[in-house]
């Protein structure tokens, strides 16, 4: 074929990308063109309409022309971040040859090229993709057996090498994928239709990828374990179920699906105990905005608010630390003590944040490194670290430590000396990014570095003589020694004298421009050769130490990560002492009983809000320790609060700062508060607020009775359960009855610590006959017909609800809010509120019980066994519901 339509032969170098493409169909093929990355087909299409970036073409393709884009590859990682940002997975293929070896080849060979590593969300390394602060996890789901078989979840951070492996079960799934925040969560083909992945599709959308089965295997997953960490069996690192197994093998099959011929330094992998986690399931880390709030943002958050980290890796400590808060009250007196020493001592406190500030992320550096992936930055990062490390172990021995931060000054004085001597000794002050730049090694630190140096400086010097000795021997004041990229060394005189150069014989003609001509001289060329040459040798030298370096680090890495670790520790130990001393902050009591006792807390993130604009806030009380004289058959039970109040009240406020303080405790924090005394929470169910599943197609009010249902199936006695306005969405008989059910059977059957606000006055009439109820108001002033919000928390119950005051701030026409005034005055009169209050007066349910005290003790396990419905249940509800049952007993 002669003309371009019709050639259908691809050139031998979109023969290549085809091939290449094919491997990688479901990723955008980066390819890599001199300085640049080169898109074509369709992913140029979808790259350029993503990043904005011009669409051109290049060459024909079956007779079509064939669509192109491109990005330079020093600003790469901007646009990685953006297309991983929106979900595209990247695939980055390198000349993988020296391109003097294809023209060695001859002919049409084009330089060999593959495909090196694949950039997906998960498995980002690079410090301009990743924020400081916040984890990027990696996950892999598996199940072993059926639906009703075991689930484990494995994660890591590739980042910074962290790897967890923990049991979970159908139910708990979404819940334990959600806290982590994974950016990346892999599934086998064969789960992806699994019941219990249900909640995750739609939360996780594209972040959830789909993987053949094979790479979940179970029979081969210890095994591919053990090779990795080069081990001949796990057991060192903890017993692990064959769902764990094969979640952790999964994890471990991507990373070298993604990473190729990159093997990722990850710690061994960790065991998380489910049983030694406050449970939080999804909908209550929403509603009391752990880590986001229900915008969606970090600021306003908990985390973002509690967070006075210095360092990325305290920040991820921290994090880490809410998402799993512990149960255990010796662990979380561990984390108090090291907060309370820094409380205290403040000045070792302002030292060792000064020594923070600014410290460089070890953990990331150690991965890139480990990666091979880490520039003389990397390098640098580690020696600045473990310097810093030393300066704080100085400041730190000595000091009355609790055991936490002993341990963590003992992993800081274990720190390799020899290597953090010889990473300051071999590197420059100033360092460039890439080890190709050169110039990272320190003068004086490789003699024969510097010899070569000596060489290129030296003919660098000569070069800068020639300029003067030529412009003598020619007489042409105007010329000059020049160098570019195309001539090397040349010199160059303005175009009319360019004659006279030509003339003499002893100047090479090499260009003529508009207004120069340019000239070599058999002595430049020699001298460029000198200096090329002693440049790529200063090159090999230097690249040569590197990789030294870069294997002595990874010779310590664990000694480097245990100081890193505890460097975090002291981080958010530190942090959290500047919180509790700067916003006044105490240590809570927390322990084995069922107490929940907290004196004058407060909302810590309406607190902050609040003085950011000047205004103070009211701090409340709340008790719900098993109340003096009632205990039940089980040791005793929680008691609850019943609160009602007009809305804007402070009721959601104050359901949600008790949350808080609990979740703020069992992470080993300090509390807003001036006294709290906390018998560990086993799991924290909170509804507070708008739901945000609507996006699921339920309505409002079949979100919340599954929500309600969760909790009054799950709660125990250690559970605190924080609930507002039950049965809103419906007819006000319906709603007021749910309610009043939900909270006899917590109060008769979970036994749970709760707060439960209610806009049904009618419920207050509970008080009378569940011992453990207490009924609360918020408290509101009435000033000429306005009403003002006290935010006030007493016992008691609201006399009114200021339903028409509030519309009347709210805006609503004076005459609607007039007409709404009569409309409420002529209901009372009419005595309507007294008949709703009578009629529930008669309901039986527990209230016989409670009316006859010397009835049998209500039976959790009967009542529950007559809640059911065999026809109405599956064969695996009914299993489960038979399990339940049990636990009961
Ligand atoms: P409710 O749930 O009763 O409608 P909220 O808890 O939403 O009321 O509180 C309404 C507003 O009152 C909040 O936005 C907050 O700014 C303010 N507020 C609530 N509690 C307090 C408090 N204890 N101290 C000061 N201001 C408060």
């Amino acid at each position: 074929g002669s003309g371009a339509v019709g050639d259908a032969a691809p050139t031998p170098m979109m023969a290549q990308f085809l091939e290449i493409k094919e491997r990688h169909a479901d990723c955008l093929l980066f390819y890599r063109m001199g300085d640049f990355y080169e898109l074509f087909f369709d992913d140029a299409v979808a790259a350029s309409a993503a990043l904005g970036i011009t669409l051109t073409k290049r060459g024909k393709h079956l007779g079509a022309d064939i669509p192109m884009a491109g990005v330079p590859v020093v600003s790469s990682d901007d646009y990685l971040q953006k297309l991983i940002g929106l979900g595209f997975r990247v695939a980055v293929c390198e000349q993988v040859e020296d391109p003097a070896e294809a023209k060695k080849r001859g002919g049409k060979s084009v330089v060999r090229r593959d495909v090196v590593r694949l950039v997906t969300p998960g498995t980002i390394t690079e410090e301009t993709l990743l924020e400081p602060g916040r984890p990027n996890y990696l996950m892999c789901l598996s199940r072993i057996g059926g639906a009703a078989g075991a689930y484990a979840i494995a994660w890591t951070d590739l980042s910074t090498g962290l790897f967890r492996i923990a049991q979970t079960s159908a139910d708990q799934l979404s819940a334990d994928v959600l806290a982590m925040e994974p950016s990346e969560v892999v599934v086998a083909d064969t789960l992806a239709t699994d019941e219990a992945l249900g909640p995750l599709v739609q939360r996780l959308g594209r972040r959830l990828r789909v993987e053949p089965a094979v790479l979940f295997d179970g029979a081969t997953a210890e095994e591919r374990l053990c090779r990795f960490f080069g081990v001949s069996t796990l057991d060192g690192f903890g017993t692990f179920g064959r769902a764990e197994l094969s979640a952790g093998a999964a994890l471990l099959a991507y990373l070298a699906r993604t990473q190729l011929k990159a093997h990722p330094p990850l710690s061994p992998p960790r065991r998380v105990e489910a049983g030694s986690y406050l449970r939080i399931d999804p909908a209550t880390r929403a509603s009391l905005e752990l880590t986001r709030t229900v915008a969606g943002k970090r600021q306003g958050s908990l985390l973002a608010t509690i967070d006075r980290c210095l360092t990325g890796a305290g920040s991820r400590l921290l994090g880490a630390r809410l998402a799993l808060p512990l149960t255990d009250p010796a662990g979380i007196s561990e984390r108090q003590d090291s907060v309370a020493v820094l409380a205290e001592e403040g000045t070792l406190r302002r030292r060792l944040r000064e020594c923070l500030r600014g410290l460089p992320d070890i953990d990331r550096a150690l991965s890139r490194l480990g990666l091979d992936r880490g520039g003389p930055r990397d390098l640098g990062a580690l020696a600045e670290g473990l310097e810093r490390a030393g300066a704080i172990a100085r400041e730190l021995a000595g000091a009355d430590l609790g055991h936490e931060l002993a341990e963590a000054l003992a992993a800081l004085e274990a720190r390799p000396l020899a290597l953090a001597v010889s990473l300051t000794d071999t590197l420059a002050d100033d360092l460039p990014l890439q080890r190709r730049d050169g110039g990272f090694v320190r003068a004086g630190a490789d003699p024969d570095l510097d010899e070569t140096r000596a060489l290129r400086d030296h003919s660098r010097r000569v070069v800068a003589e020639l300029q003067a000795r030529y412009a003598g021997e020619t007489g042409i004041r105007s010329l000059k020694v020049k160098h570019n990229n195309v001539l090397g060394y040349f010199v160059e005189v303005p175009e009319a004298q360019g004659p006279a150069m030509l003339a003499g014989g002893a100047f090479h003609h090499r260009q003529t421009l508009a207004s120069a001509m340019r000239f070599s001289t058999p002595e430049l060329a020699d001298l460029e050769a000198r200096i090329t040459e002693a440049g790529s040798k200063a090159l090999a030298i230097e690249l040569a130490l590197f990789s030294g370096l870069r294997d002595a680090v990874l010779a310590e890495i664990d000694a480097i990560r245990a100081v890193s670790d505890a460097l975090a520790v002291i981080d958010v130990s530190a942090g959290l002492a500047e919180l509790a001393v700067a916003a006044d902050w105490v240590r809570p009591v927390v322990d084995g009983t069922l107490a929940f006792f907290i004196e004058c807390g407060r909302h810590p993130v309406v607190e902050a809000a609040l003085k950011g604009g000047g205004q103070s806030f009211v701090a409340n009380d709340c008790d719900l320790s098993p109340p003096q004289g009632v205990s039940g058959k089980a040791g005793g039970a929680g008691a609850i609060w019943l609160i009602t109040g007009p809305n804007m009240g402070g009721k959601s406020t104050f359901l949600r700062q008790n949350a808080l303080i609990a979740v703020l405790a069992q992470i080993g924090a300090f509390v807003p508060a001036t006294k709290a005394h906390i018998g560990v929470v086993d799991r924290l169910f909170s509804r507070v607020g708008a739901s945000d599943d609507l996006a699921e197609g339920r309505s409002t009010f079949m979100v919340e009775m599954v929500e309600t249902a969760a909790i009054l199936n799950q709660a125990t006695e250690r559970t605190l359960v924080v609930l507002d306005e039950i049965g809103r969405g419906t007819s006000t008989y319906d709603g007021l009855s749910i309610a009043f059910a939900s909270v006899e059977h917590l109060h008769e059957v979970n036994r749970a610590r709760a707060l439960f606000a209610t806009h049904f006055h009618e419920m207050t009439a509970l008080a009378a006959r569940l011992k453990r109820l207490r009924n609360a108001t918020v408290r509101v002033k009435e000033w000429e017909g306005e009403v003002i919000f006290l935010h006030e928390v007493t016992s008691g119950v609201a006399d009114r609800s200021y339903g028409v005051q509030v519309a009347r701030l709210a805006g609503l026409p004076p005459a609607v809010v007039e007409r709404a005034r009569q409309i409420l005055s002529e209901l009372e009169r009419s005595g309507q509120g007294e008949k709703r209050t009578a009629f529930l007066d008669d309901l039986p349910l527990f209230s016989q019980a409670a009316r006859a005290p010397a009835a049998p003790p209500p039976s959790p396990a009967l009542d529950a066994l007559a809640a059911l419905d065999p026809d109405a249940l599956t064969p695996r509800e009914a299993l489960e519901a038979l399990y339940r049952l049990k636990g009961l007993v």
